[in-house]
């Protein structure tokens, strides 16, 4: 590591032997999202694909990253989430997860469509994974095939019911609001998180690689929703170091509002970098286009140390969306 870069190590926050990277803006650098690959089994009318809007070039193996996590550990971002695509159709997922886990991450999770999670929650499990989050979009099997052009509705609740029962822990279920479609569902939702007992949350589409004429017919307000919990249950926690999110429960369930849309408060407190399949790394969902390409580092003699140096590098680059770009999306 040159000079340079030993300086902006000291400047970040040491706590004990623990080094966490601080961007310009005060945001703790804390999370990676790792994209393993960008196939997917679904074809989600409301798709972001993690911001992955360029056609990949090949696929990390799981000793890349390891190289990736290692680097990442070694700065002080100790929370990884796989995610695609559809992580767990990677033939080697479970190879995968038990290669980071043996870095012995804070946390390590896989958000899913949970389309194979009935058979691979265990094998996932004893492999190293500790939670894990499904994405959920209706509870009516003719709905659920409209938004995910799937009819995997059955599969996917027995899929989710095998991680409860196998205690990987919490289950978290994704269910993005979507206007005249599933908005009505919301409290049929919250009721089966109450006896299944999975974490909801409820999350804001995002206008992320869908022509602008989709994103406004889809797009439903969060403020009516998030009113109506707030009347109904109780303000529980915020979660700072995750955009700040509300946490609600509502008699036996746990609620969390994801609203990324023209809110400051939500990039300000943005913890995140993200590495797509290819092995690129990025700062913000919303501007992949602004990326740091880690396959030389991963290609040479010493790909941990070439990892840190470019993340501590696009650390400095960090910079909450809404400052440059919030009035875009009008
Ligand atoms: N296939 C996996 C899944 O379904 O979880 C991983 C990839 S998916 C892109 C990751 C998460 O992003 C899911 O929870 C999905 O609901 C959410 N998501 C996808 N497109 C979105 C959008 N336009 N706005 C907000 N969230 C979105």
């Amino acid at each position: 590591m040159n000079r340079k870069h030993n300086i902006s190590v000291i400047t970040s926050i040491v706590s004990g032997s623990v080094v966490v990277l601080y961007d310009n803006y005060g945001r703790p650098l804390l999370h990676l999202r790792l994209s393993v690959t960008q196939r997917c089994n679904y074809r989600c009318m409301y798709c972001h694909h993690e911001g992955e809007i360029w056609k990949p070039s090949r696929e990390l193996s799981p000793m890349e990253m390891r190289s990736i996590v290692k680097a990442c550990m070694d700065l002080g971002i100790k929370k990884i989430k796989l995610t695609g695509g559809e992580p767990l159709i990677r033939e080697d997922i479970v190879e995968i997860v038990e290669t980071l886990s043996s870095l012995e991450p804070e946390d390590l999770a896989i958000t899913t469509n949970g389309y194979y999670l009935e058979e691979l929650a265990l094998p996932l499990k004893k492999a190293g994974l500790m939670r894990i989050n499904v994405s959920l979009p209706s509870l009516d099997k003719k709905v659920y095939e409209t938004v995910t052009g799937v009819d995997g509705l059955d599969k996917v609740l027995r899929g989710l019911k095998k991680a409860l029962d196998i205690g990987l822990k919490p289950v978290k279920v994704n269910m993005v609001i979507l206007k005249d479609i599933n908005e009505g569902e919301v409290w049929d939702m919250i009721k089966l998180a109450s006896q299944m007992k999975f974490i909801l949350q409820l999350i804001e589409l995002e206008p992320v690689d869908m022509p602008s004429y989709l994103y406004r017919d889809l797009h439903a307000d969060l403020d009516s929703i998030e009113r109506e919990i707030s009347s109904r249950g109780v303000l529980v926690n915020r979660r700072r170091y995750m955009h700040n999110r509300p946490q609600y429960r509502i008699g036996g369930a746990v609620v969390e509002i994801v609203k990324p849309v023209h809110n400051p408060d939500f990039c300000l407190h943005c913890t995140r970098i993200r590495v797509s399949s290819d092995g690129k790394l990025y700062t913000c969902l919303m501007d992949s286009s602004n990326h740091f390409d880690l396959n030389k580092a991963l290609e040479s003699n010493d790909p941990v140390e070439n990892i840190k140096e470019i993340i501590i590098k696009a650390n400095r680059a960090r910079k909450p969306y809404f400052m440059s770009r919030c009035d875009i999306h009008g």
